[in-house]
């Protein structure tokens, strides 16, 4: 599992993992918690859901879209393969509409 916490989303400060036991219960709380501003995820059962849902970024579903079509154009354009070239085509373009350097 990859335990890598990225940096706060709101000030860059280092997560850290904290582990709240419940007593009555005997169960644990996981939390990630920014240590410069406090920053905290909610309480998750497992401490790879605190993870993930601390790493978790409104821009990733972007981002991997975006590396998908960069992937069609690098990797599978051919340019003697007319339906395929438009398909290439409408992908640069469309990068290129939303600022994407391509
Ligand atoms: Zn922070």
């Amino acid at each position: 599992m990859n335990e890598t916490l990225k940096p706060c989303p709101f000030c860059g400060g280092k997560g850290v993992v904290f582990d709240q036991e419940q007593n009555d219960c005997n169960y644990s709380d996981f939390t990630v918690e920014c240590s410069a501003c406090n920053a905290i995820t909610a309480q998750y059962l497992y401490k790879n859901k605190a993870i993930e849902a601390w790493n978790k970024r409104a821009d990733d579903k972007y981002n991997e879209l975006v590396e998908f079509l960069q992937n069609i154009i690098t990797i599978s354009c051919d340019a003697n393969n007319n339906e395929n070239h438009l398909v290439c085509c409408k992908a640069l373009k469309l990068l290129r509409k939303h600022g994407v350097e391509v």
